[in-house]
């Protein structure tokens, strides 16, 4: 199995999405979050960075929530395609990770330019039919039941590393997490990020994320375990949300 920690990154553009969906790993029903959208300089900063520490990444994923939901989504895509046109070796693929439900603002990247690694099995959560497709409760902490959790499991290994508002995290999951459970980045820089301080916040966040449980069913309704319930009461009062 490919191990995509630290060469592929997901890019949390904002969590706003245009569907709540149950078990969602971005937390967007959950735990809804209106001030975590990038700024268009952060994302500059963020560019920047990979210029200056020769492409790090091999894959740049627009990720959210929903990225096109980004009040700025086309300028930021023009900043990617103008960081893709001086990378001349083309070593770096920038996706946009999409839950198509806008097909007119899905095409409309496509013609820019932009592959497409929207999977709506999944981020639509529902079939051909309208149906909920079951989902891996992110919110079934394994230390409820006293169970076994890993420690990384293959949604790190796949999909590598991710990048919100507050800085570089384990993976999406955990940058997801980290609103709720008030984690701090692992890092803030590229130059800071390194293989063992990812290693060491999987013991902090894994604990926590029944995402990565290989004993838990899939499900179509929300599920959230005793931790999970006190956790995201406590987010809500601090938010001030119903
Ligand atoms: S489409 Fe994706 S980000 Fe949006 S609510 Fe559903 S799972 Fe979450
Ligand atoms: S178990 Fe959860 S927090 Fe840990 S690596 Fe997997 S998805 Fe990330």
């Amino acid at each position: 199995m490919t191990n995509a920690l630290l060469t592929t990154v997901e890019f949390c553009l904002t969590y706003d999405c245009n569907l709540r969906c149950n078990n969602c790993t971005s937390l967007v029903s959950q735990a809804p979050c209106n001030y975590g959208t990038l700024t268009i300089e952060t994302v500059q900063a963020f560019i920047d960075d990979c210029i200056t520490n020769k492409d790090p990444f091999s894959a740049i994923v627009l990720h959210g929530g929903e990225p096109t939901m980004h009040p700025e989504f086309s300028t930021i895509c023009d900043m990617f395609l103008k960081y893709l046109a001086r990378e001349k070796d083309k070593r770096v693929d920038v996706n946009i990770c999409t839950n198509g439900n806008d097909r007119k603002i899905v095409s409309y990247y496509c013609r820019k330019g932009f592959g497409l690694s929207s999977s709506p099995k999944i981020a639509n959560n529902v079939d051909a039919n309208g149906n909920l497709l079951a989902y891996f409760p992110i919110n079934e902490s394994a230390i409820d039941e006293g169970k076994p959790y890993p420690v990384g499991c293959e949604i790190s290994r796949h999909c590598g590393i991710c990048y919100n508002y507050l800085g570089f995290f384990a993976c999406s999951p955990a940058a997801a997490m980290a609103r709720v459970f008030e984690y701090t980045p692992v890092a803030h820089t590229i130059s800071e990020l390194s293989i063992g301080k990812m290693e060491e916040s999987f013991i902090q966040v894994c604990r926590h994320c029944g995402r990565g449980r290989t004993d838990t069913i899939k499900k179509t309704e929300q599920s959230s375990s005793k931790t999970w319930l006190s956790a995201l009461d406590d987010y809500k009062k601090r938010h001030n949300l119903p």
